[in-house]
């Protein structure tokens, strides 16, 4: 694999940022690669496992004549982020950011960023519950979609580059407007997020009742909310904050057929039951037949890392 970009720089060092590091490292995709965190904890570690070539004190270090700059911190603070850097960045250069929500990002992030960069956010739909620098992995993207939402103004040969660099780490590549990402992800990841915070919310109650027979017996179905529900907190309330409208027409929806569930066990309507878990079944069938996921009792995460 060829050298896509002479330097880039990390801004934040978490899961997401140092998988990247690991995974352009791994395809020599970059020629040097500087690091950021808000933390010096954080900045100590990076330097430790050595994923970055240099680990600077701030943003504005890291960010010169940085021919890609990746904002890589919770979407909450994106936007004061891109003001630290504005100064500092190289003319020509392109800023991207792997945020799990676009609308609010880009409201936040454009007005703060010189007219001579292009922003062209992004957002790799790759995760693990663990964050901080210690978590990342080269493979982390691999076989996993990444969303690239180019202004109409870009330039091409820019964007062709961004894609080049996460097809180069492994990942499928799509477009999509910011909008319809935002709905999309509220549906897939969003809203699937919150059910699963409740659910083991409503299971901590139930254990004060039943002494720890929830640990215990938890079954796989209730183990795979507790792990979805172990995902960062800071992260996921910025989530919900910044794509509040998206989340709250979901759960709407969600609410509605959760009524009509219930309903349906109270009259004992069968039918309507069966009907249904027919319908989800068929979209688990779709998800492994795209690739995005396998039949094994993991559901693949062993093969992910
Ligand atoms: P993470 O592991 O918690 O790392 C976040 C990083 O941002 C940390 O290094 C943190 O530094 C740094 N940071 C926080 N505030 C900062 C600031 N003001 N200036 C500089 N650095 C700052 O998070 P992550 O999972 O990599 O997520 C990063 C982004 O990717 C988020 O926007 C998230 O929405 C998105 N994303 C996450 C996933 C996922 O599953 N985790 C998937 C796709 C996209 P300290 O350690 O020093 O606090």
């Amino acid at each position: 694999m060829s050298r896509i970009y002479d330097r880039v720089a990390l801004i934040g060092l978490g899961l997401i940022a140092s998988s990247m590091a690991h995974a352009m490292r791994a395809g020599g995709l970059a020629g040097e690669i500087v690091g950021t965190a808000r933390s010096a904890e954080t900045r100590a570690v990076a330097r430790e496992l050595g994923f970055c070539d240099r680990v600077t004190e701030t943003a504005a270090e890291a960010v010169r004549d940085a021919d890609l700059v990746v904002l890589a911190t919770p979407v909450g603070v994106m936007g004061a982020v891109a003001a630290e850097i504005a100064p500092h960045l190289k003319p020509g250069a392109v800023v991207t950011d792997v945020g799990s929500v676009k609308r609010a990002v880009i409201d936040a992030v454009g007005p703060e960023l010189p007219d001579t960069v292009t922003f062209i956010p992004g957002h790799p739909l790759a995760g693990t519950e663990h964050s901080g620098p210690r978590s990342g992995f080269a493979t982390l993207f691999r076989k996993r979609w990444t969303i690239l939402l180019p202004p109409d103004d870009a330039d091409e040969t820019d964007v062709a580059r961004l894609r080049a660099l996460w097809e180069g780490m492994g990942a499928y590549v799509d477009y999509m407007a910011p909008d319809h990402h935002d709905l999309v992800l509220a549906v897939t990841s969003h809203a699937p997020h919150l059910i699963a915070y409740t659910m083991v919310g409503v299971a901590d109650d139930l254990r004060r009742v039943t002494d720890s027979e929830v640990i215990k017996y938890s079954a796989a179905g209730f183990r795979d909310f507790t792990r979805i529900a172990a995902s960062d907190p800071t992260m996921w309330r910025d989530v919900f904050l910044s794509n509040r409208e998206a989340t709250l027409e979901i759960l709407g929806r969600f609410t509605e057929e959760l009524f009509a569930l219930q309903r349906a066990i109270r009259t004992g309507d069968g039918d309507h039951l069966h009907a249904y878990f027919t319908r989800t079944r068929a979209i688990r069938r779709g998800i492994i037949e795209a690739g995005q996921d396998t039949e094994a009792p993991d559901f693949g995460r062993g093969s992910a890392s």
